[in-house]
């Protein structure tokens, strides 16, 4: 006789925490996100079904095989992976667990995940952030992306958190996190939704990238037109 172990039937799907790179497609026309683990080799949606990471050909999750989406029932414990020097640029996910799911002590592995909340941390240079910038790497056809401050972002190839959100759908929230003062920045996408904080937001990045437009205009100027030197 083979022991199971007893099924649960929650009435509302579990909600769980968990770390992971905000990514960009290379069109510039999707988000998603990446895992910092092993098995984070291929960029997910914020709707999306777990596979195999090991290509077999099973459901996941497996009880014989480590596969699924993973995530932790505590925050705290998520966030604590946060401060480690490989993991400081990777942002916070509120996830709600579907599909079936295997329960851990410390939290689930899963079939199925829609990520809520993605709780975005400072700029490296410890200003709160305003946008997700080229963070230097990536996967096939996706870049990854780092939290930048307005000032920061140096013409690099960047979205808003508004526009984040907005490329990632199905009703993702982006929030620029700092500590418990957190600020939710992007909630629908939409503009008429958006209030002082997120339009303030929203200027803040404008600005920055004029400045550093006008930045290179003067440069450009100073060299003259075409580069030449003028005697
Ligand atoms: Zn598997
Ligand atoms: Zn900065």
């Amino acid at each position: 006789m083979r022991l199971r172990l007893p099924e649960e039937r929650p009435t509302e799907p579990p909600t769980g925490y968990k770390i992971a790179h905000p990514m960009l497609s290379q069109d510039g026309t999707r988000a998603g996100f990446t895992g910092v683990s092993l098995g984070g080799a291929l960029p997910y949606g914020v709707l999306a079904d777990a596979s195999c990471v090991y290509g077999l050909r099973h459901r996941a999750p497996s009880r014989r095989c480590d596969c699924g989406f993973h995530c932790v029932h505590d925050r705290r414990t998520a966030e604590a992976l946060l401060c480690t020097a490989e993991h400081r640029a990777a942002v916070l996910l509120e996830v709600t667990v579907l599909g079936r799911y295997i329960r851990f002590e410390r939290g689930f592995r899963y079939a199925r995940q829609r990520v809520r909340t993605a709780t975005v941390g400072p700029c490296a240079c410890g200003t709160v952030a305003a946008a997700l910038a080229d963070a230097g790497w990536g996967r096939p056809g996706w870049t990854a992306l780092a939290p930048s401050c307005a000032g920061c972002l140096c013409g690099r190839t960047s979205v808003s958190l508004a526009g984040f959100a907005r490329l990632g759908g199905e009703g993702l929230r982006v929030v620029a996190g700092k500590g418990a003062a957190s600020v939710a920045v992007a909630d629908l996408g939409y503009a008429k939704d958006l209030g002082v904080p997120e339009l303030a937001a929203e200027a803040a990045l404008l600005q920055a990238r004029l400045d550093w437009f006008q930045a290179q205009l003067a440069r450009l100027g100073e060299r003259g037109p075409g580069g030449g030197r003028k005697g």
